[in-house]
């Protein structure tokens, strides 16, 4: 069975995202109603005073209440663990973004784009989320005047060009909030494409209406990087926004979090994988999950994901699979840790580990050789 409330889905306002909205879980009581107890323990209140908890009625309808360790409960039903810090390394901004932002909600870490966190406010908060550090700061939307700095500190560095509008999830502003920011954000003559980083198709799927498809058609090229981690998330409802955004001629790509318990084996990625593949969204980026505090019991090794990575190699096709990486601590930025086949290579013969694990000689592979 799935999900708390079955009935709950019949409603004729269940594919209304205002409603949707407006009856989000984030309570105390809520939250204690779910996991069937009269009062919160204090580890769980201490959590969400800490990590407040939402989630939209949609996404928590995908729980299967008969699994303790349901993938989509880990996601977004707040747990005790959060507040074990144990773990070396764990660090509440462990990507250093506050020191790589010259103005406050603009982060600037690669040569060529920036991020704008345009929003702190989520519809539903991933329990394992690399800024969950913003979640109490209270809402910070910039302002005209706040993008007007953002557009002259972006003109005045011709090598940009891109602007990440990330959050936060920016699909929470309002249609007149996010239309001004994506035209102002244009302003800068050297932006040659704008890319919005949400988690609104995976959580809020009837969010994508027509009117907020025209809305993003009119600011292209325009990217959409969404945030499926479990296949269980690949509903008819999620497949039709994806569908929604491609037919506006906005391509979709995914990020997913490598997450202890929630994907971190080959069947699970594999079947998340071949599903986006299927419904035309490209799986971009498996990240290794980051050392934010508060995550740690979401933490995994890089060997399980190098593991993982090279069966999937073997089992299935180039599209069906990401670049796996992590994103190096202090800001050094994104490095790709993919599983070598290479064993060696001597002169005129490379030497080869298969996927299935065969040896394989390969002549001639030095070739002509090359500028690099
Ligand atoms: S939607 Fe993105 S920003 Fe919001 S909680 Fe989830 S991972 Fe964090």
């Amino acid at each position: 069975m799935t999900g708390p409330a079955p009935e709950i889905k019949s409603r004729p306002d269940w594919n209304n995202w205002k409603w949707q909205v407006s009856n989000t879980q984030s309570t105390r009581a809520q939250l204690a109603s779910f996991l069937n107890t009269p009062s919160l323990t204090d580890g769980l209140s201490r959590v969400i005073e800490k990590y407040p908890w939402a989630a939209t009625p949609y996404y928590f309808s995908l729980i299967d209440t008969h699994d303790a360790q349901d993938p989509i409960k880990r996601q977004c039903v707040p747990c005790e663990h959060e507040l074990d810090f144990s773990l070396p390394g764990s660090d509440p901004d462990p990507l250093a973004e506050k020191s790589h932002s010259p103005y406050p909600g603009l982060i600037h870490r690669y040569q060529d784009r920036v991020l704008v966190i345009a929003t702190s406010r989520c519809f539903s908060y991933c329990r394992h989320c690399n800024r969950k550090r913003n979640w109490n700061a209270g809402n910070t939307v910039p302002t005209s005047a706040d993008i007007k700095k953002m557009v002259q500190y972006i003109s005045a560095r011709r090598h940009i060009r891109e602007v990440i509008i990330s959050g936060g999830d920016p699909l929470t502003l309002s249609a007149e909030m996010l239309d001004r920011m994506l035209h102002d954000l244009r302003k800068a003559d050297n932006v040659e494409v704008l890319r919005l980083g949400t988690r609104v198709p995976v959580v809020l799927p009837m969010r994508i209406t027509k009117e907020l498809t025209t809305l993003l058609k009119a600011h292209r090229p325009l990217w959409i990087n969404t945030h499926f981690n479990h296949p269980r998330e690949l509903t008819d409802d999620a497949a039709s926004a994806c569908d929604r955004l491609l037919c506006a001629g906005i391509p979709v790509s995914n990020h997913t979090v490598l997450l202890k318990g929630v994907n971190d084996d080959v069947d699970t990625l594999r079947s998340l994988f071949t599903g986006l593949n299927r419904i035309m969204v490209r799986p971009y980026y498996l990240f290794h999950c980051d050392a934010a505090k508060g995550t740690d019991h979401f933490r995994t090794s890089i060997e399980t994901g190098v593991r993982i990575m090279q069966k999937l190699w073997g089992e299935t096709g180039g599209l069906c699979i990401p670049r796996y990486v992590v994103d190096l601590p202090a800001g050094g930025g994104k490095a790709p840790v993919m599983p070598s086949f290479l064993l060696h290579s001597d002169g005129n013969t490379a030497v080869f580990r298969t996927s299935e694990g065969r040896i394989v000689k390969y002549r001639g592979a030095l070739g002509a050789g090359g500028n690099v």
